[in-house]
């Protein structure tokens, strides 16, 4: 089964092959992060308008790269939500006439189940069930992973994202966009133990997340060290900023697979790639016997290859999408549109 997926749910375009569901033939991404970066943040309307610019010759390196022809191909999978409306649709339409023209079956994915298929990629071995910790720009999740298309939210943010905090924080700090790689780096060089700042927790008897509060303590502490006249050490807040992120996602998580009575966390989406959180999550998975599991980083934030895989799973279960398939912003994790 080769599949050609596509995903424009954000600001990469970005397409790819699989084969049956773990082998990445190409894996091509355009990113728009220096185009956004000089605003701070991703520009919605830029952003379906360089997807326009981009989607043919995505589509057509990753074919290409993976040496493999139109015809051979067996289904287009395309990201369908959750995003932006703008964004998801140029990948959907593009999706949508191809599928049509080569005469071969569409199917719409989930963006976050595309972001726990990472792992699929990543460990050939890897079957549900598991535990997936999902923290990404814009969703924060502890997942209970039955199947490949059976998903039991265990706790989520009641605000911001994990990757959306770190953003904030980083803006805060001056140390630019996207903030999570910035936040990591300048950490290394911190205490974690300077200052001490609330948890990112909801509530001591749910496993939710919230991390507003941590953002406004950090942004308080900010504002009044500036005000004493104090110079700031970027270096030990961001230590300390993600310090309190990483405990509570750690802890959710562990949780999860003690009520669960699983033995295997996999990490998914853009934070998956914060260096703490790999360690302290490997250091506690040590401890408890429970197996820790990344994708590499090119895996971990948006990608094509993931909706592949994710697709193919859903594929030899039967589903396909009809030319109907619309772009869901606000698609929720293993629902059907
Ligand atoms: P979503 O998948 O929820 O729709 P998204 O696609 O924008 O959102 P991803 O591409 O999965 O999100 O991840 C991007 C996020 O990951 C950004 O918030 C970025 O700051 C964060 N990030 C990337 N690298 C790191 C890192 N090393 N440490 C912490 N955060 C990171
Ligand atoms: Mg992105
Ligand atoms: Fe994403």
């Amino acid at each position: 089964v080769y599949i050609l997926a596509i995903e424009s749910s954000c600001d990469e375009t970005a397409a790819s092959v699989v084969k049956n569901g773990r082998e990445v033939l190409s894996n091509v991404i355009s990113s728009q992060i220096p185009i956004h970066q000089k605003f701070g943040g991703v520009v919605p309307e830029v952003a379906s308008r360089k997807h326009v610019e981009n989607i043919a010759s995505v589509v057509e390196m990753a074919l290409s790269e993976a040496g493999v022809k139109k015809e051979d191909l067996t289904l287009v999978a395309v990201t369908h939500g959750p995003g932006l409306v703008g964004a998801l649709l140029v990948g959907l339409q593009f999706a949508k006439g191809y599928a049509f023209s080569l005469g071969i079956p569409l199917l719409g994915v989930n963006h976050i189940e595309g972001h726990i298929a990472a792992n699929y990629i990543q460990y050939k071995n890897l079957t549900p069930p598991f535990v997936s910790l999902v923290v990404s720009g814009g969703h924060t999740f502890v997942v209970h992973v039955e199947d490949y298309d059976k998903f039991t939210v265990m706790g989520e943010t009641r605000d911001d994202a994990a990757g959306e905090a770190f953003d904030k924080v980083a803006r805060a700090l001056g140390l630019g966009y996207p903030g999570g790689p910035k936040i990591d780096a300048a950490a290394k060089k911190g205490d974690p133990y300077a200052i001490t700042f609330p948890k990112a927790r909801f509530h001591e008897d749910t496993l939710d997340f919230s991390f507003s509060g941590l953002k406004s303590a950090v942004l308080n502490y900010l504002n009044s060290e500036r005000q004493k006249g104090n110079d700031i050490h970027v270096e030990n807040v961001a230590a300390s900023f993600q310090r309190a992120v990483v405990s509570v996602l750690v802890e959710n998580a562990m949780k999860t697979i003690e009520t669960k009575h699983l033995d295997k966390i996999a990490v998914a989406g853009g934070v998956a790639s914060n260096s703490s959180l790999r360690e302290e999550l490997k250091k506690r998975g040590e401890e408890k016997g429970v197996e820790i599991l990344f994708p590499e980083m090119i895996l971990c934030t948006d990608n094509a290859a993931m909706i592949g895989s994710a697709a193919y799973f859903q594929y030899i279960k039967g589903k396909r999408s009809d030319n109907s398939l619309n772009a869901v912003p606000g698609l929720s994790l293993g629902r059907e549109a």
